[in-house]
Formats: structure tokens, sequence, C-alpha cells
């Protein structure tokens, strides 16, 4: 019979609720890392915002993402193309008590986001959304939505605008959660939109523009998912390092065999080098200086590298690792979504091959 060494020592955080998770960051002013401290934010850099990803993840993912899109995607569109009186609106509430989410995809529209059937029709001084979205990221918590939804039909892409929905607007619906393989205390939800009133003025940025802007953030975004898959693999290894250590067996430590050494050191390392890819794109976002193809590279190795070093984590452990009494097996359902949201992994290769192919 097998008794584990190691007691399960689970972080707290892994148990509270979700509204109590959702409080937490707001009471500890992680809500508007980056946003003007007249607005309510912190006034911290978007670094900050990626090393708070990273910390937040190596206990729990889905804190991670909550927090991340609400700071990369949500908070950053209101402060970037806000007129005065939006900023005024909703940046004081997004920083102390209002989550947001980000609503691209539907159930047509995923790699292909800008074939979305969404549609804001115009009437007077107002527009009429009416269509649905799927995968919405923290909807259940949510009060303020950005939407995207073709203006005009006839323009194609060009006719996606991003609309402001307050939770509380007549005919928008929120449905049912999600069932998922992990990041299990994030609220994935569809959204339906039947003959959804808002007025002109909750138009975010331009009208038409809202391709330009979505490619934007999510370009930001996957410098975000990275730094959670960073945050994700280092929880995980530092979770399951000590058990190696004093597990043994053939009278030794298991830490203590070759077979094992090499192993732990070359995820180590791989660790070590999605970390500085990660922290390289975000440095060269922050100055200013292209970032594309850096943070297409980050988003795209730190996914691979949680996948590996979650499954390598959970082998190590043997038997324990694949039961629930310890966290490890966790960390590898929550590594999954990193190949799959916010551009799959063929869709980040793809975008760094046409880097690669107007640079030679
Ligand atoms: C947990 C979760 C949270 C999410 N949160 C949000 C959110 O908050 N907001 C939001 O808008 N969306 C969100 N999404 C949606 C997410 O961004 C999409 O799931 C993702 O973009 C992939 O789209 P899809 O699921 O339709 O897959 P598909 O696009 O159908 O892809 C299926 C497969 O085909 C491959 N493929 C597709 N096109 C190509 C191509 N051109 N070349 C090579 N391979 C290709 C993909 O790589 C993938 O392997 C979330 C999804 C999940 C699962």
């Amino acid at each position: 019979m097998f008794w584990p060494q190691t007691p399960r020592k689970e972080p707290r955080l892994l148990h509270w609720r979700r509204s109590q998770k959702k409080r937490a960051c707001c009471e500890i002013w992680l809500m508007g890392i980056d946003v003007d401290p007249k607005y309510g934010g912190t006034g911290a850099s978007f670094f900050s915002s990626i090393l708070v990803i990273e910390e937040l993840a190596k206990v729990d993912p889905s804190v991670s993402v909550l927090c991340d899109i609400h700071n990369t995607l949500i908070t950053s569109l209101f402060q970037g193309l806000g007129t005065e009186e939006q900023k005024e609106t909703y940046l004081p509430r997004l920083c102390k008590d209002t989550v947001g989410s980000f609503c691209l995809s539907e159930a047509g529209a995923g790699s292909d986001a800008f074939s979305l059937k969404t549609t804001a029709q115009k009437h007077k001084d107002y527009y009429v959304i009416n269509g649905s979205k799927m995968w919405i990221s923290n909807s259940e918590q949510a009060g303020v939505f950005l939407v995207m939804a073709n203006a005009d039909l006839s323009a194609g892409y060009r006719g996606i605008t991003c609309f402001i929905v307050p939770k509380e607007t007549e005919g928008f619906h929120i449905g049912k959660k999600e069932d998922k393989l992990g990041l299990r205390a994030s609220s994935t939800c569809g959204l339906t939109f039947d003959n959804v009133k808002v007025p002109e003025s909750n138009i975010l940025g331009k009208l038409g523009h809202g391709y330009k802007y979505a490619i934007g953030m999510l370009n930001e975004g996957r410098i975000g998912i990275a730094a959670q898959m960073v945050g994700l693999a280092q929880g995980c290894f530092d979770n399951t390092i000590p058990y190696t250590k004093q597990r043994l067996q053939f009278g030794k430590r298991i830490f203590d065999f070759q077979g094992m050494q090499h192993q732990i050191s070359h995820v180590a390392t791989q660790l070590e080098a999605a970390r500085l890819l990660t922290y390289n794109a975000a440095r060269l976002k922050e100055a200013g200086r292209p970032f594309k193809k850096e943070a297409c590279m980050a988003k795209y190795f730190a996914s691979e590298l949680a996948g590996m070093t979650t499954s390598k984590c959970l082998e190590w452990m043997g038997g324990v690792g694949f039961t629930k009494d310890y966290p490890i097996e966790k960390y590898y359902r929550d590594a999954k979504i990193g190949t799959i949201y916010e551009g799959t992994s063929n869709i980040q290769l793809s975008t760094i091959a046409k880097f690669i192919d107007q640079e030679y």
C-alpha cells in the first residue's frame, strides 16, 4: 500500500468561490493595474500586469485569466479608445468592483473571428444588436461586455464595431456555463442578443474599426496568456520537485536518479526560456517597438511548455500525480487551454510565418 510522503498542501485560493476570487482581486488592486490613478487604477505598467498574471497562475490559472482578460483587454480598450465620458463612467467601476468580458468568438467564427454574424443595425441615435457569442470568459461575473458586432454587412469585416453592453441591458442573455476540462473556476458562457438597444454613445472607438482593435488587443493579450502559461508551469513544477526529493525508491530519493535529473533540468531550462520570451515581448510592447511576432512566439512556446511541464510533473509524481490528492492533475487539465484561446497554436505559427515571409 502506498502512503503519500508529502501531505497535500492546497492553496486557500483554490477553495474560494468565484465571487470571493473576484472580490479579492478588486480588494488588492489587481483590476486596474495599468489604469491611470485618476480613474481609480494603480498606474503601474503593462509589464506589471504580466507579472501579476504569472504570479496568480502559479496558484490558480482561472483567477489569472480573469485578471488577464480584465487588464490586458478590457481596461486597455477603455483607456486607449474611450471618450472622456466613457472612461469616467466605466473605468472607476472596472477598477473597483466590476469585471469585464471581451466578446468576439461565435459558434461559426473561432479562428476565423472576423466572419462573425452578430449585427448592429442603426436607428436614429441608437443601434440594435442581434446575434450570439460563444466561449465568453468571465461572463457569469461580468458587469460590462465589449461586444464586436457588424454595423455594415456590405463592408465585410470593415463593418465590425466595438459596442459597450452593460449586463442589465434588455434583450441581453447570458447562457449556461460550459462544463470544461480545465479552468473550471473561470466561467465560460454563450451570450445572446435579442434586439439589444444601445445608444450610439456606447460605441467604443470608431465605427467600423472593431476588427483593428480586436487584432491589436489580442496581440497584447497573447503576452498575457504566455505569462499565464509560464506561471502555471512554474506552479506545477514548484509543487512537484519537493515530492521527488522525499519519495524513496530503490533506497534513494527519486530526484537522485540521473534519468530524473536530466528530465527535470530540461523542463527547468525550457521554463526559463518561455519566461524570457514572454518578458521580451512585454518589454518590446511597453517600449512602443514592434512586438507581434514576439508575442505569438511567446504564447506558442509557453503553451507548449506548460503542456510538457504538467505532463512530466504528473509522471514524476507516479500514481499520486494521477489522483486529486495533489494539485498536479489540475495544472495538467488547466494547461491545455493555452494552445486554444486567443489564437490556437496553429494560428500563432501561421502568423509567425507571415513575419518570416516579410523579413526574407
Ligand atoms: C475556455 C475558453 C475561453 C475563451 N474565452 C474567450 C473570450 O473571452 N472571448 C472570445 O471572444 N473568445 C473566447 N474563446 C474562444 C477562443 O478564442 C476560440 O475557441 C479559439 O479562437 C479557437 O476557435 P474555435 O474553438 O472555433 O476552433 P477552430 O477555429 O474551429 O479551430 C479548430 C482547429 O482547426 C485549426 N485551424 C483553424 N483554422 C486554421 C488555419 N487557418 N490554419 C491551420 N489550422 C487552423 C485550429 O488550430 C484548431 O486546431 C474562449 C475559448 C475557450 C475554450
